[in-house]
């Protein structure tokens, strides 16, 4: 950075220590007064772009200027997934040791595709996901020194595509990206199973024709006998079963898969199976909480994402494979100018093998600091807290002869709906959200509206759960 003769437009290194320290303090302002804004935003579509120039900017402008136009054009299109009253969907949590991880990570601005294009980038992802193998009790093949490994993917979706395209290469011996398949590789997942595995069927040219949606329980979890049946039919037909995939903590209800009981069939069939825990995979911090796992070493592949409970800012997703080669071997390709001689020593790992893209941010920096900060039992704590939370909210509703629980509720979502019927929820449901008070989402089981409330918020203490139920009851009155 020496001066030359040129002029120069960018910031400099004493400007970016002042400003980013002002971006700093702006940040923890806004986690000190976030309660003050209603939750979900309340803009019409089209509101904020009309605040916006119709051209950009000929000349720079004063970074004040920059901050200074947050709050007003902004702010009001923000829907604040960091308010501790957030409630609905799954959560996507954050913390300042994540936010400080990542913003580092911004700072050294790596690209870590290869392991020779930096090294620390690679080995710490490797070694931090080696460690949760641990502190989720995952099964030791899924580590980097046995024949598996973790890597971190975008989205719980790049992971399910992933692990679906390694399925469809090893039950057709790595032919079918020249073939195909020829139309007959079919996949399964339960009725209740997130729609990124449609997606992937989509992306991976299988198309969602070939997805056959496994009926449930009475709780929503997949029927394994109803499995068995399904590919047994298929196989009779002519037909490739190449891919299961399991939730543990499905979205509309927090359903649980029976793990052991569908992993067994798949290693009866030699067909891939792939266990998607994206929010509910981080309960397993906590050993009072693992048998929902039950069975996970008759997994192929395992993904949960620490950005949606485990305190870490969107996006990280850790999926671990038990036979990396299957997965390389489905992604490899490599280009003559991406040769160097850490890949050709066989020695290393190189990242850009593991997923769709060749790019790839620092992201284990941000997930290092949080395990780092919390410490194992902060975490568990907190999940703990979390967990807490949901079932005495969950007492309350079934205590409440006005209101019914809608499934079961393991963890930290509970699924509940008023005995007025459809409208009578939707009409709630409106009510609360536009009140800004607090935000819900609902989902529809066995055919019925039904409202979700999930406690996964960093900041979600006793007393939002019970301003939050008290707010439930209030409005239902009024209806
Ligand atoms: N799987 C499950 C069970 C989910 O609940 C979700 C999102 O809520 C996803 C997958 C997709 O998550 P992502 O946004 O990481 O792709």
């Amino acid at each position: 950075m020496s001066s030359s003769q040129f002029p120069s437009y960018h910031m400099t290194p004493d400007e970016f220590r002042r400003y980013g320290r002002e971006v700093v303090d702006w940040i923890a302002d806004y986690y000190e007064r976030i309660e003050s804004y209603p939750v979900l935003s309340q803009v019409q579509p089209g509101e904020v772009r009309a605040g916006l120039p119709a051209q950009a900017p000929p000349q720079g402008e004063p970074f004040s200027a920059l901050l200074a136009d947050i709050e007003p054009l902004i702010m009001p299109g923000i829907t604040h997934w960091q308010s501790p009253n957030f409630f609905a969907f799954f959560p996507a949590n954050a913390s300042f040791p994540a936010m400080l991880g990542d913003m580092l990570s911004s700072g050294l601005g790596v690209q870590g595709m290869l392991w020779a294009t930096s090294p620390a980038c690679t080995e710490l992802e490797t070694h931090v996901l080696d460690w949760l193998v641990d502190m989720l009790g995952l099964p030791g093949k899924f580590k980097s020194s046995a024949a598996g490994g973790g890597v971190i993917q975008d989205t719980a979706s790049s992971a399910v595509l992933a692990a679906l395209l390694a399925g469809r290469e090893r039950a057709t011996g790595y032919q079918s990206n020249a073939t195909g398949g020829d139309g007959r590789l079919v996949a399964y997942t339960s009725r209740e199973a997130h729609s990124s595995v449609e997606k992937a069927m989509m992306v991976a040219g299988l198309g969602s024709e070939n997805l056959r949606l496994i009926e449930v329980d009475e709780a929503y979890a997949m029927k394994p006998e109803a499995l068995a049946r399904q590919i047994e039919a298929d196989r009779a037909a002519g037909l490739i079963p190449c891919f299961v995939c399991a939730t543990v903590g499905t979205t509309s209800s927090n359903a649980m898969d029976p793990v052991r009981a569908i992993g067994e069939i798949c290693r009866a069939e030699g067909v891939w199976f792939h266990v998607d825990a994206a929010m509910s995979g981080t309960a397993a911090l906590c050993p009072e909480f693992r048998h929902f796992q039950d069975g996970l070493e008759l997994a192929d592949s395992y993904a949960f994402n620490p950005h949606k409970w485990m305190f870490t800012n969107f996006d990280c997703d850790c999926f671990w494979v038990a036979d990396r080669a299957a997965l390389i071997r489905t992604l490899s390709i490599l280009p003559e100018y991406l040769k160097n001689q850490a890949t050709e020593s066989g020695a290393v790992f190189d990242y850009r093998d593991w997923h769709v893209q060749l790019g790839r941010r620092f992201r284990s920096l941000k997930l290092w600091f949080v395990i780092r900060h919390y410490g194992v039992e902060g975490l568990q704590y907190h999940v703990r807290r979390h967990v807490e939370l949901a079932q005495e909210f969950a007492g309350w509703v079934e205590a409440d002869p006005d209101f019914q629980l809608a499934a079961p509720a393991p963890l930290n979502l509970v699924c509940f709906r008023h005995r007025g019927g459809d409208e009578t929820n939707r009409a709630l449901l409106a009510q609360l959200n536009n009140s800004g008070d607090l935000y819900l989402t609902h989902t529809v089981l066995s055919g019925r509206y039904t409202l979700r409330l999930c406690v996964g918020q960093t900041w979600t203490e006793a007393g939002h759960v019970q301003r939050a139920w008290q707010r439930i009851q209030q409005a239902a009155a009024a209806l």
